[in-house]
C-alpha cells in the first residue's frame, strides 16, 4: 500500500509541476530510471532516496507518504517500514499553518540509520521516549536518555542510532523553514 500511495503522489506532484522524469531527476538527483520504476511500483523507495525526492520537490516527507484524498485509509498512526530497519508512525501529518510534522520511530537494537542533509533551513527536535538513542549532528554522536531531548539543524547529514540490547522509541518533530511552504 505504501508504495501505491508513493507512486501516486509522486506523479502526481510531477504532472503538477509540468516536469519531465528527466526534469524530477535533474532536481532530486535521484535517476530517471529509479524514478520511473517508483512510479510503476517496481521498485520501493528507500527512506534517503524519499527524502531525496522531498528535498528536490520542496515538500515536506508526509506529502509522499500519505494518500492525496482518500482519508479514510489515512496511514495516520499506522506504521510505516522502510529498508526493513526504520519503522515510524505519523503522529501528525504536515501542517502548512505550523510547517511542521510528526513522527514516532523504532529503532531496533543494534541500528543505526544515516540521513543527508535535509531542505535548508530544516530543523527536527527529538524526544526520547524509551530506551537509549544517539544522534549524530556537527560530526558527532550526542547520546540520549529516555525523557532527554535534542534540537538540530538537519539541513546537514545527520544520524540514529541504537547501540543498546533493547528497542528504542523516540518522537521527531521536523519543521520546516516557513518561507518555502506559504
Ligand atoms: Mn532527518
Amino acid at each position: 500500500m505504501l508504495d501505491e500511495i508513493i507512486a501516486t503522489n509522486l506523479k502526481h506532484y510531477r504532472s503538477e509541476r509540468c516536469w519531465s522524469l528527466g526534469q524530477a531527476a535533474l532536481e532530486t538527483s535521484v535517476s530517471k530510471a529509479m524514478l520511473g520504476q517508483i512510479e510503476r511500483r517496481e521498485s520501493s523507495p528507500t527512506i534517503a532516496t524519499l527524502w531525496k525526492i522531498a528535498k528536490g520537490f520542496k515538500l515536506p516527507l508526509t506529502a509522499f507518504i500519505e494518500p492525496q484524498c482518500a482519508v479514510d485509509h489515512s496511514l495516520l498512526g499506522k506504521q510505516i517500514a522502510f529498508d526493513n530497519a526504520l519503522r515510524f508512525k505519523v503522529l501528525f501529518s504536515f501542517d502548512p499553518l505550523l510547517c511542521s510534522e510528526m513522527f514516532a520511530h523504532q529503532l531496533a537494537p543494534g541500528v543505526e540509520h544515516l540521513s543527508n542533509a535535509h531542505q535548508q533551513g530544516v530543523i527536527e527536535d527529538i524526544i526520547v521516549i524509551s530506551g537509549e538513542l544517539e544522534i549524530f549532528d556537527q560530526g558527532g554522536w550526542h547520546p540520549l536518555k529516555s525523557g532527554e531531548t535534542l534540537r538540530f539543524n538537519a539541513d546537514q547529514p545527520h544520524g540514529y542510532r541504537n547501540l543498546s540490547a533493547k528497542e528504542t522509541i523516540f518522537h521527531n518533530i521536523i519543521h520546516y523553514p516557513k518561507k518555502s511552504y506559504q
